[in-house]
């Protein structure tokens, strides 16, 4: 068997200024890290004209735990795209070192739909995560500094909510206690995942170096012995911020096997944040080309709702069709197959878990965006399964496209690419966010639990209830909300699959991320540091005698 790793180093990788070219970039606008990566410039990004292109977004059904292809779908779509003579750019997120060592291993995409060199992309690609990495410690770093030097913030230490920040997943430094040793105030804190840190938030929603600037000085990092909030200004730390993440804000340009551009930028979390790549890149991507394929993570209960709620909202973007990414293996999970029988044809199966595909559908036409289908071929899939695939886009009145992209890269994936031209082409996009701006944070949370999850209602525990009315007092009440919820079902509870209902939300906690502009409603549990797995995938990762890195999959 070939692997991912495999068929990516067989890859004829073009010179980055080729592939600059290709996406209407002259060689001066590349700043270049190695013959196959480029930072593209500020200043080529301003002089360019406004933003044209027309934005297609990819995103799931309610994936199983090994994911549903989205990364790879939005490779091969945008591969086809190219193909079929539409200048297409990819938008993507950064893979993140903590599932890369963990268990999911790259995030580069799958088969013949890849972008390249997959190992320098999983691994560091431009050092952009270390940069965020550096950038929010330096602010815990002031933080815990300015209260050794007298505290002239009258910061409570132990209402600091600041955390530090780390791109490894590891467990240990979920809470830990700093100060020891006589060195400032001895205090609670804790690491998260750089991707799960509000720095990467802002970074991602930033539109300017001007704006990445404001939002870092808006976040909110503690309470003072008043109980009123202290902003990241008032540390005095975001100008020093700015300068650690001026290089890492320009966007990445990398390639696909195909040989398409593709912008790798930005990747925070999809729960605690909205899950998607940089604004900036997107940006970008929107003014050099007539269509940009991006990706939002997780399934479109949660990706496509916050990309269009969160990221299109902040960015005044206005995507022009969504691709709903499905695939027979996980409708069957969500028909009732477990897991070790998956490998087994049941077309019964695939009917029942259809039901989760038609809500997905269902919900994202709520955007008044149009919809297709694209079914994410396995080799496992039977002509019975897919026919009921396809007989349920067909009552939906949704197109649907089996896709091959993974096994024949953008070949595979043309039928697909006609039809997200043609719809993109055809104007019918009405794209509306799903609230205004003006409904107060509990009435969003209702709305998206109600029209989205298809709850009967939201149990907002008495902290959320507090703390909405101490942020909507504060007047952080117009900010759209941020669900943090399992992606695995509509409802709260991972074991959920199919298209639950008669169910109601529980909101645990909420909490403020006013730099990257939202609330955040968490549901459930949700680790922002995750543990590596009892066999990390790192324990296999290695370098051969010719340099080459082995094990990253
Ligand atoms: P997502 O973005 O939805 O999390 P990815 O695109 O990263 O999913 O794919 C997850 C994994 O599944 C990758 O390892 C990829 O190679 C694999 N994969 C994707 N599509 C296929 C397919 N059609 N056949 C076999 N494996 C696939
Ligand atoms: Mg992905």
């Amino acid at each position: 068997m070939t692997t991912d790793a495999e068929i990516a180093r067989a890859a004829v990788l073009r010179p980055i200024a080729e592939i600059g070219a290709r996406a209407g970039l002259p060689a001066d606008a590349l700043y270049r890290y190695g013959p196959y990566k480029a930072k593209v410039s500020f200043d080529a990004q301003e002089a360019l004209p406004e933003r044209r292109g027309r934005l297609v977004l990819v995103t799931a059904i309610s994936p199983t735990p090994a994911g549903e292809g989205k990364t790879t779908t939005t490779i091969g779509l945008g591969d086809a795209l190219n193909r079929i003579g539409r200048r297409t750019i990819i938008c993507l997120r950064e893979p993140s070192l903590g599932p890369c060592f963990g268990l999911k291993g790259g995030a580069n995409g799958g088969g013949r739909a890849q972008v390249v060199p997959q190992d320098e992309i999983n691994l560091h690609l431009t050092g952009d995560f270390h940069a965020l990495t550096a950038a929010n410690n330096l602010l815990a770093a002031m933080i815990d500094n300015q209260v050794y030097w007298g505290n002239p913030l009258g910061l409570d230490p132990s209402r600091v909510t600041w955390r530090r920040a780390l791109d490894m997943n590891d467990r240990a430094l979920r809470d830990v206690v700093v100060g020891l040793g006589g060195n400032g105030a001895v205090r609670q804190d804790g690491f998260d995942l750089t991707v799960a840190s509000e720095t990467m938030a802002v970074f991602c929603l930033a539109a300017s170096l001007g704006d990445l600037h404001e939002r870092l000085g808006r976040m909110v990092i503690g309470q003072d012995f008043a109980r009123a909030d202290v902003r990241a200004d008032a540390v005095k730390a975001t100008g020093a911020m700015t300068a650690l993440l001026r290089d890492a804000f320009q966007p990445n340009l990398v390639q696909t096997i195909d040989g398409s551009p593709a912008l790798v930028h930005g990747g925070p979390f999809a729960n605690i944040a909205h899950g998607c790549n940089s604004v900036v890149a997107t940006d970008l991507g929107l003014r050099l080309a007539d269509y940009v394929v991006t990706e939002a993570g997780f399934g479109a209960d949660l990706g496509a709702e916050k990309f269009f709620d969160i990221k299109c909202r902040a960015a005044g973007l206005s995507p022009a069709v969504a691709v709903v990414v499905a695939t027979v293996r996980a409708l069957k999970m969500h028909g009732g197959v477990a897991k070790p029988d998956l490998g087994a044809p049941d077309a019964a199966a695939v009917r029942r878990g259809a039901a989760n595909l038609r809500r997905h559908v269902e919900n994202v036409r709520k955007f008044g965006v149009p919809v297709v289908v694209a079914i994410n071929h396995f080799t496992a899939d039977t002509e019975a399964e897919l026919a009921e695939v396809f007989a349920c886009c067909a009552d939906l009145g949704v197109g649907a496209h089996l896709c091959r992209h993974w096994a024949e890269g953008g070949a595979g994936a043309a039928d697909l690419a006609e039809a997200v031209a043609a719809l993109a082409d055809g104007g019918t996009a009405r794209f509306a966010p799903l609230y205004p701006d003006a409904l107060p944070l509990a009435d969003k949370i209702d709305t998206v639990a109600r029209e989205i999850y298809r709850a009967d209602g939201v149990a907002l525990s008495p902290t959320a209830v507090r703390k909405l009315a101490r942020f909507e007092a504060a007047g952080h009440g117009h900010l759209p909300v941020c669900m943090a919820k399992t992606p695995y079902s509509f409802s709260a509870d991972p074991a959920a699959l199919g298209a639950p209902s008669g169910f109601t939300l529980p909101v645990r906690d909420v909490r403020l991320s006013a730099g990257a502009g939202f609330v955040v409603a968490l549901c459930g549990d949700i680790v922002t540091m995750p543990g590596l797995p009892r066999r990390p995938a790192a324990e296999t990762i290695h370098v051969d005698a010719s340099g080459v890195i082995q094990g990253l999959f």
